[in-house]
């Protein structure tokens, strides 16, 4: 595996193959999980040279506290990508991606990017825009992979590619999850034990809604919000079921597959988001 810590290295590598080769990115904040680790065998099995980055973006954090405590584990990110003869993996320093005093860019996603974490993370997906659209340019990887996991951001990078008139291929995996349902993710690192047994609250949430689809979406909205009610320490933010075609909420189902139950908590002070396509 290959290492790079600057755009110019990166693209002087790239460059010798991608007349012949197909390109995967597999865009990553670190802190390396069975989740993204899915993404790159995702990616392996797609493409002929796996990039993953691995770059902690400022500028989509709204919450500065969120962003200095977010995990780092670079050493044992390193190995596990050695392990699934990941290619290239690209581990920018700040100056490599923004000059500075940088501004986010403001892109305009519509309705797709005005609820849920567009709602309670002000920012959050202009600033994740903006680091997506410089590695595409970067990289210009045939195909970029992400997880369900984040469906929001999911079908925000779909919308960004649409407007950038590439010809990236988005490839999307399903979540990854703790035995007790709870998705995997770089911020359990900060549960602990207790924390994590309780999270389990937000995976039987979406399931009770998995099994429960025939009843009312304001029922199932109010089971939810008394669940957590009941929970001390597990703070509900929002519980929505939504199109996943515009990420609006909805009053009445749609069609198989065409909806989304989406939660985002807070459990002992830690956020934490997840979502069952349904
Ligand atoms: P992050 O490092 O949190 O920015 O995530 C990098 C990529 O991994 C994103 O495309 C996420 O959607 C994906 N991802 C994070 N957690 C999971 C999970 N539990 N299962 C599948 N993909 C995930």
């Amino acid at each position: 595996m290959r290492q790079f810590q600057t755009k110019i290295k990166l693209t002087r590598y790239l460059n010798i193959y991608r007349k012949k080769s197909s390109i995967g990115l597999v865009p990553t904040m670190g802190a390396l999980h069975s989740g993204h680790l899915a993404l790159i065998k995702a990616a392996k099995e797609k493409c002929d040279i796996v990039v993953c980055s691995i770059f902690v973006n400022p500028m989509q954090f709204n919450n500065k506290e969120d962003f200095i405590n977010y995990p780092n584990s670079i050493n044992k990110d390193l190995e596990k990508l050695r392990t699934l003869n990941c290619d290239i993996v690209y581990t920018p320093k700040i100056n490599d991606i923004y000059v500075q005093g940088e501004k986010v860019k403001e892109f305009n996603f519509g309705p797709l990017a005005e609820n849920m974490e567009g709602k309670f993370r002000p920012g959050h997906f202009n600033g994740m825009a903006t680091i997506v659209e410089k590695l595409f340019n970067i990289i210009l990887p045939t195909q970029a992979f992400f997880g369900e996991k984040d469906l929001q951001q999911l079908q925000v990078v779909k919308a960004l590619v649409q407007k950038m008139g590439s010809p990236i291929e988005i490839v999307s995996i399903t979540t990854y999850r703790e035995k007790n349902g709870l998705a995997k993710s770089s911020r359990n690192k900060r549960l602990s034990k207790k924390a994590k047994k309780k999270a389990s609250i937000i995976y039987n949430c979406l399931n009770y809604c998995v099994q429960n689809k025939h009843k009312d979406i304001v029922n199932l909205k109010l089971y939810i919000q008394n669940t957590f009610k009941s929970q001390k320490s597990c703070k509900l933010e929002y519980a929505e079921i939504v199109n996943i075609e515009n990420m609006v909420p909805i009053n009445k189902w749609g069609a198989k597959n065409k909806n989304a139950i989406c939660i985002a908590a807070h459990i002992e002070g830690v956020r934490l988001i997840d979502n069952i396509i349904l």
